[in-house]
């Protein structure tokens, strides 16, 4: 897609700090970099979001997430790892083109993720269940 930053910096029209890449996935610097390591994992060919993601693309990508978040580790030794993915504005994505973030944490590094639990009754949870499985 042409006007899409992160196709640019796959095909090397913008500068990118890469760490890794194989047929189908590219891992490079975030570079807002929220903290040392801060890594993204993109798929090399444009999907906006894991919704337009064939499960060969998204084993692709998650194979990525696993052996460079084992590198992140060894080099950095953070206390945690967060996996962040966003798909869609309401949830926070900025970027169009599918990636992942894989983020080394410490305690009190300033990141913050409400998590407004609502702990409905277990005949709701089936409810909601059935509603997916229905759509499997
Ligand atoms: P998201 O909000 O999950 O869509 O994340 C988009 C991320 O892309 C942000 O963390 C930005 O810092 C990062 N970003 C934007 N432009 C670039 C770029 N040219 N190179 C590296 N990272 C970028
Ligand atoms: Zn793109």
């Amino acid at each position: 897609m042409t006007d899409c930053i992160f196709c640019k910096l796959v095909a090397g029209q913008i500068p990118s700090t890469r760490v890794y890449e194989d047929e189908h996935t590219l891992a490079f610097m975030d570079i807002g970099h929220v903290n040392p390591g801060h890594t993204l994992v993109a798929l090399k060919k444009h999907a906006a979001s894991l919704l337009e993601l064939q499960e060969e693309q998204a084993a692709a990508v998650a194979r990525t997430c696993s052996r460079v978040s084992k590198a992140i580790q060894a080099a950095f030794k953070p206390e945690g790892l967060s996996v962040y993915q966003a798909n869609g504005k309401a949830a926070g994505q900025t970027v169009f083109h599918y990636h992942v973030h894989l983020l080394p944490r410490h305690a009190g590094d300033g990141m913050d993720l409400v998590w407004p639990v609502k702990n409905p009754p277990r005949e709701q949870l089936e409810a909601t269940a059935a509603r997916i499985r229905e759509k499997l």
